[in-house]
């Protein structure tokens, strides 16, 4: 054997993570690019349990990021690439109002449509019988809008027919615990199953797709360049009352709230800006924030966002509450003021070969596969 062959590392790539973005960014490199030989480490039991299923399923329309402009026009750009590509995933027959509060809103009903009007998103005052279920002190205008939601268990189940497809080997119910340089090969990572079983596998790619996780490996790797801010964050799902049932609304833009169709579970979650996030604190090297999720109490605020959404759709009053999703949302600290949501797609330099990737929302995939068709990767034509 050559030592070239002896250097032969066993993956082409590990992908770290099975939500939404390692799931399908494996089944980009093994269809587009070519990779033969693809790791997938899910350290759950199964693919997109994590932020892929636990988020509020909205597919972004632009209406949501009046004071980013560049998130809100690649969410134009985004989303009917999203649609045409996951038809089966978006649900769109219901009925999308945003709502501008008049007092402690960041924009007025006419500076939001002027926004729209700039990102070139549909809008229209929405219908009487719609106005009337909001109360008009609080309420300055209704706008009938296009926005959609996904089915977060039928995008779980295109990612596990893809990657069988694909041919990527999935190993659940393991953590990647270190990265490191190899000395012959390029890059090697450690593995340990939930029952504390370890393993080395070396590759000559890593794809670090861990949204909450991304800091969290031993070894040469240095964590991200980019600040995180880590939220525990509540949404309630809802029994919604027929009135409601075939609407989500959002009021901006401010400490409001959405409610907004959860195909999954067939209810409504309901977010409310000063009540869904519990906890937040700056992501380091260390503490785990699955592991603080895990360790926290989970007592549900569902009765003060009732409460204070009530005083302005007074119907909600009647919704029942089901069940909570607790998660650990990650955002970059940068878009903490202006609600932005721009990828994070960082290279190591201390470990060539390794790619760091945070989404931010769903349709964000088209952000990261452009920068990904932009790399040259070194096993193809082998
Ligand atoms: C409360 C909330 C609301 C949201 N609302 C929306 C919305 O309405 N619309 C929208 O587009 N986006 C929304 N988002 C954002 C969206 O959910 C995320 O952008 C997206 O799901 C991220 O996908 P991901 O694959 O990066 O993360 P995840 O789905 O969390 O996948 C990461 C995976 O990595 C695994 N993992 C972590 N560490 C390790 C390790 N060391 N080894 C092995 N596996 C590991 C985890 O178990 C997890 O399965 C929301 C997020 C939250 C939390």
């Amino acid at each position: 054997m050559s030592s070239a062959q002896a250097s032969q590392p066993e993956q082409d790539a590990v992908i770290i993570g099975g939500g939404f973005y390692g799931a399908a960014i494996a089944v980009y490199l093994a269809k587009q690019r070519g990779f033969k030989r693809i790791l997938l480490v899910e350290r759950e039991a199964a693919l997109m349990t994590r932020a892929s299923y636990n988020n509020q399923a909205r597919v972004h329309n632009g209406y949501h990021y009046p004071r980013s402009f560049t998130t809100a026009y690649r969410s134009r750009v985004n989303l009917p690439r999203f649609v045409q590509d996951w038809p089966q995933v978006v649900k769109q027959d219901f009925t999308k109002l945003y709502a501008i509060a008049r007092r402690n809103s960041k924009v007025t009903a006419k500076q939001f449509e002027r926004f729209c009007r700039d990102i070139g998103a549909d809008l229209k005052p929405a219908d009487p019988a719609l106005r009337d279920l909001f109360e008009p002190r609080l309420i300055e205008e209704v706008f009938l809008v296009e926005e959609y939601a996904f089915d977060t268990t039928r995008l779980a189940a295109w990612a596990a027919r893809e990657l069988a497809e694909s041919g990527v080997q999935i190993r659940y119910q393991t953590r990647v615990t270190s990265i490191s340089r190899g000395a012959a090969v390029p890059l090697q990572v450690v593995t340990q199953t939930s029952l504390g079983e370890e393993a080395l596998t070396t590759c000559r790619y890593v794809f670090n797709c861990t949204y909450s996780g991304l800091n969290q490996f031993a070894g040469d790797f240095a964590g991200v360049s980019t600040g995180l801010k880590q939220e525990i964050t509540e949404m309630a799902l809802m029994q919604m009352p027929e009135s409601l049932e075939g609407l989500g609304v959002t009021v901006m833009d401010g400490p409001f709230f959405s409610l907004m169709p959860f195909p999954a579970r067939g209810l409504h979650t309901l977010s409310h800006v000063r009540y869904t996030p519990h906890l937040h604190w700056n992501d380091e090297k260390g503490l785990d924030p699955y592991e603080k999720l895990r360790l926290y109490e989970r007592d549900s605020r569902v009765d003060r966002m009732v409460r204070d959404v009530g005083r302005y759709i007074p119907e909600v009053l009647k919704a029942q509450h089901k069940d909570s999703l607790f998660e650990v949302k990650t955002i970059l600290v940068k878009n903490e003021g202006d609600d932005g949501r721009p990828i994070l797609f960082e290279k190591h330099a201390e470990l060539p070969g390794c790619f760091s990737v945070l989404g931010g929302k769903i349709d964000n995939i088209y952000d990261v596969l452009e920068k990904l068709d932009t790399e040259s990767f070194s096993h193809q034509g082998q």
